[in-house]
């Protein structure tokens, strides 16, 4: 399982909330740290900064 492009996370946001992301490598996802803590997953080392496709806390 690769990890996301370092350089690529630091220009990701939310794309619910437009909030900060981080990401989280024991779950490969892609944690909101904004208002809504939507987290996105990645597939293959590419996030999926898709609404429908995040689990909703
Ligand atoms: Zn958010």
């Amino acid at each position: 399982m690769s990890d996301p492009d370092p350089r690529l996370l630091e220009l990701l946001v939310c794309p619910n909330c437009h909030g900060e992301v981080a990401y989280v490598p024991e779950e490969s996802v892609i944690e909101c740290r904004g208002e809504c803590g939507y987290r996105y997953p990645v597939r293959d080392g590419l996030p999926v900064m898709l609404i429908d496709e995040a689990d909703k806390p």
